[in-house]
């Protein structure tokens, strides 16, 4: 494979060209910044789960937050809410990591 900024022949598993630096190899996910994956889902719980792709799990999300906010009325809310807010920002950025690293 050739780089694809300086154009130089270099060996398909290289992730750095080795002639000028640049980085070749992208993950098959893309990269994944868990800042922002962390902050999606402090604004939404499911937000950050969706940028990293996981739609399914970010939906999910998306409905637990809103039972929990609806058992706000029932107090018990003002527990769960919180922890499985604290959660949902931990898991997207967690993830984000993983994909980069995997990737
Ligand atoms: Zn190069």
């Amino acid at each position: 494979m050739y780089c694809r900024n300086c154009g130089a022949q270099i060996d398909d598993k290289a992730e750095i060209c080795p002639k000028c630096g640049v980085r070749n190899k992208a993950s098959p996910t893309g990269e994944k910044n868990p800042g922002i994956a962390a902050i999606a889902s402090f604004f939404f719980t499911g937000l950050g789960q969706i940028y990293n792709g996981e739609i399914g799990k970010g939906i999910m999300f998306m409905i637990i937050g809103g039972v929990f906010l609806l058992l706000m009325f029932v107090l018990i809310g003002f527990i769960l809410y919180p922890l499985f807010w604290i959660y949902n920002i931990y898991d997207a950025y967690r993830t984000a990591e993983r994909i980069n690293l995997s990737g």
